[in-house]
Formats: C-alpha cells, structure tokens, sequence
C-alpha cells in the first residue's frame, strides 16, 4: 500500500496522544456513573471500594500512568466519510499510534501470536491493533473510537445462536448464566453489551459496539430499550457490587444493539467492560483539527 509518510507521521501523533490519554483518565460519561454509583454505596466493602476506585484514577492522571496494568488488546472502531482525503493513511497511521503509545505510555504488551504462543512485545501482532471499519456517506471526516479490551472484561464475552422460540427470555437467561458465572472476572461495576441478530458474528460485534454508547444512553426502539433497563434491573440484583466485593449495584448499565434476524434464529452475543471502561472517541477534520468528545476540555 502507498501512503504519504509526513501524513502517517502528524496522524499518528495525534492518535498516539489520543490513546495514552484514554490509557489513564475514563471518558467523562463513565466518570459520572461511577460518582452516582458511589454514592448509592453505603455498606460493607463498597464504599472503600469506590474510594480505591477514585483514588486510582486521581493517581494515574497525576503521575501520567495507565489507570490499570491490563491495557488491553488495541481495538479501534473506525467510521471514515466517504469524502476523508487520506483514507490511504489510516491503517498505517493507527498502528504506528499503538507502537509510539506502547512506548510512551507505557502499555502492557498484550499481543500473543495465536499458534505460535509468542509475545509480540509491541502491541502489534496478527489483526492487531484490531480495525472494525465503517464508511459514511457524505463526510470528510474521521470518526474513531478506540478501546482497550482487557483479559478480565473480555471473559465473560460469548455469542451464540438460539431457537427462536426462546424468545427474548432465552436472550436474557444467556445473558444472566453468564454474567453469574464470569461477571466477577470483569472488575464490577461494568457495562454490558448485548447483540442481538440473526448469526452469531453479527450479534458478537453489536455487543461491542454497544459498549461505544454512552452510559445512560438508551436504544431508540421503546422495546429495546425497556429489555436494557430490564436486564439492568436484574442485573444489580445479583449483588456483584464494585470489586465483586458485595453490593447494590453490579453494573453501570446495560446497552443493546440489534440487526434484523433469520426468521429461523435468534442470535445473542454479549461483551462486558469493566469499571475502567477506557473507551474514547474522537473526530478528526481534514485539517487534522478535532473532537475528542468521550472527554471534554482535552487538549491533545
Ligand atoms: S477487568 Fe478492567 S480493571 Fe480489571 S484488571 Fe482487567 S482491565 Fe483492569
């Protein structure tokens, strides 16, 4: 592939800086849950749970460190306008970030070549940084959102096809029997991400994808969005709470994306993040100015 190296380079730089930000401070939406949340904690362990929760984050903003030693596989969700002008320059310009941020950082080096069982040592190995691609008609910018999917908050992920007859119910009975058995992997309070589709890849990505929204954010289907605060409800009720150390709250909420299904399946796929929920977003213009919009009032 040819692309111009001096635009990979002022890329690059920008998305290197955008990902050591996200590697140490959590995207405002997540930074007022997580104040909300505290405050409903008044027994046991989770108030001090909290208070080593804020405490973490105040020290990796002011020693310019990562807020978790897991920082994840890299995983960056692009959304392109049709009309960006160097479309040649991004995948050059995204892998180059994660090689400068795993320096710079430092991140972890989580990149372990499958069959080969090796460490990569720079973050970057077979697909990955791993790249989910959208175009967007009648744009000229760059949309990305980049996540940091670490072990714990990627373990309790599945996807599977179910009978239709199962119905919605057999949508949220997988997603209980999953979060009681792994749930406590992903350093509570999470969010969940559940896909729902008619095959199993397809509700597998929605689930992540459902983790790019907002807190608090709701589907815009009525029904939908009532399954989310239903399984949010049910959700808190297994007492996970922060740590996993007891609680009246397991998650920090619950988010559904769907695709129109098979009318012979019913597919669910479910992605959990944890409390360090390190998800930003930014928008680039072809000048190169931009929005980092997951954290306000940051200058990169
Ligand atoms: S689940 Fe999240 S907070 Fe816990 S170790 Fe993994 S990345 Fe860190």
């Amino acid at each position: 592939m040819s692309y111009d190296s001096n635009k990979v380079d002022r890329l690059s730089e920008l998305i290197s800086s955008f990902v050591c930000h996200a590697s140490s401070h959590l995207p405002d939406d997540v930074n007022t849950r997580l104040a909300q949340m505290r405050e409903v904690e008044t027994e046991g362990f989770a108030p001090a749970i909290y208070n080593v929760m804020a405490k973490n984050m105040e020290m990796a903003d002011e020693l310019g460190r990562p807020s978790c030693q897991d920082t994840g596989i890299p995983q960056f969700f692009v959304r392109v306008g049709t009309g960006w002008p160097f479309l040649n320059e991004i995948e050059p310009s995204l892998i180059e970030a994660i090689k400068k941020a795993t320096v710079r950082a430092p991140l972890r080096h989580n990149a372990v070549e499958v069959f080969d069982e090796y460490n990569t040592g720079s973050n970057i190995g077979h697909k990955v940084p791993w790249i989910d691609w959208e175009l967007v008609q009648d744009s000229d910018e760059l949309e990305l959102f980049f996540y940091m999917a670490g072990g714990g908050c990627s373990l309790p992920g599945m996807a599977k096809v179910l009978m239709p007859l199962e119905g919605y119910d057999g949508i949220a009975r997988a997603v209980f029997d999953q979060m009681t058995t792994y749930g406590v992997n992903a350093c509570p309070p999470g969010l969940v991400g559940i896909g729902i589709a008619g095959s199993a890849e397809v509700a597998a990505k929605l689930s992540k994808k459902a983790l790019l929204r907002p807190v608090g954010s709701h589907n815009p289907n009525l029904k939908a969005a009532q399954m989310e605060k239903d399984i949010e409800e049910g959700l808190n009720s297994i007492g996970l709470g922060p740590g996993g150390f007891g609680g009246r709250m397991s998650v920090m909420g619950v988010n559904i994306e769907q695709a129109a299904r098979h009318p012979a399946t019913l597919a669910v796929g479910m992605s959990t993040a944890c409390w360090a929920h390190r998800r930003a977003g930014i928008r680039i213009h072809p000048d190169m100015s931009y929005d980092f919009f997951t954290h306000k009032g940051v200058t990169l």
